[in-house]
């Protein structure tokens, strides 16, 4: 069964635009994703990875490396400079599931080789088949915080690090993690939701028409995958088109000292720790600004993508009792009214 259209999914905008935000910048680091079970979560990634232009790798690298500039941490694209063949494969979207060991995700020594041929080979994990492309894990908040520690380092070094059972070796390990979670099932401590790029909630549509449509499209995908699919391929190319776009684009794009200036105000006001918000509310917005094909930051920008950066690392406030989307919503409205 084809996969359902990126450009089929009804209304989750702000989902949307958070995926296609990390696809165009990975270094914002990952999203997170709250919401109620059964509200597209993990269609919307599939969904995304799909669109994307298959990616060309190494043939026989076990990271998927481009041809054209194998990463430095590559052990397998190291000894094989010059002999290089590629091919054409989807950008990999791999589930992480709860029950996963560290030495799946990780990567372990192969020990039926080391068993029989006496060699300490790498059996590579999760991480090495995320490599460019995404990691997805539903219900992040219960899986174990070390875990959740050491993907949120690999996401953020782009480079997976291995030291165990006398083995040492480093691969890369690029990709945009996306976790999702239900907040009612426990929650993720403090440190280590601030380490997500971007946090995003969906939620079950509340008016009838959105309900309408919704329905609607699920039923005509699943009667027909293939006929659906195809009436959405012009959209599909047209999203596809802007991310490339916003890609090469990116590099280009200016921040303004007024657009940090504004990014600066809004945290001070929200309160949050350190500079990963100010960091992360820069890079977001100049990434929006790409797909935007604008050429510099605007306030705008910062504006759109405020809730998305900094409704996870805002401080209980005990004499505040409105949740955090509201709380970011009415800093952004009372910064940019005057
Ligand atoms: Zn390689």
């Amino acid at each position: 069964m084809p996969t359902f259209p990126f450009s089929a999914i009804v209304a989750q905008d702000e989902m949307k635009l958070a995926l296609l935000i990390a696809a165009v910048d990975s270094s914002i680091g990952g999203v997170l994703v709250f919401g109620d079970r059964g509200t597209g979560k993990s269609t919307a990634i599939r969904a995304l990875a799909a669109l994307l232009p298959p990616m060309r790798a190494v043939v026989g690298c076990p990271y998927s490396c481009d041809p054209e500039g194998p990463a430095d941490s590559c052990p397998h694209c190291a000894t094989t400079q010059g002999l290089r063949k590629a091919y054409r494969k989807p950008v990999p979207v791999v589930d992480l599931p709860l029950g996963a060991t560290e030495d799946r995700v990780v990567g372990a020594l192969d020990l039926e080789r080391a068993l029989a041929l006496g060699e300490k080979a790498f059996e590579p994990g999760l991480l090495a088949r995320a490599n460019r492309g995404f990691l997805y894990i539903d219900e992040v908040n219960l899986l174990e915080d070390h875990l959740v520690d050491l993907l949120l380092d690999v996401a953020a070094s782009g480079v997976n690090t291995v030291e165990r059972e006398g083995l040492s070796l480093r691969h890369p390990a690029k990709f945009v993690l996306v976790g999702s979670g239900n907040p009612e099932e426990g929650e993720l401590r403090p440190q280590l939701l601030d380490r997500f790029g971007l946090a995003c909630e969906v939620g079950t549509p509340k008016d009838v028409p959105t309900r309408i449509a919704v329905v609607r499209a699920r039923d005509a995908y699943e009667r027909d995958p293939q006929g659906f699919c195809d009436a959405h391929i012009k959209d599909e190319k047209r999203i596809q088109k802007k991310i490339t776009a916003a890609r090469e684009r990116l590099s280009s794009v200016t921040v303004p000292d007024s657009a940090l200036e504004s990014a600066a105000r809004l945290c001070l006001a929200l309160g949050t720790d350190g500079l990963r918000g100010e960091l992360t509310l820069m890079r977001t917005a100049r990434a929006l600004a790409a797909l935007d094909g604008a050429g510099a930051v605007s306030d705008d920008h910062i504006r759109r993508v405020a809730p998305s950066c900094l409704r996870h690392r805002l401080r209980r406030n005990p004499l505040d009792e409105s949740g955090s989307t509201a709380r970011v919503a009415r800093a952004v409205d009372e910064m940019f009214a005057g």
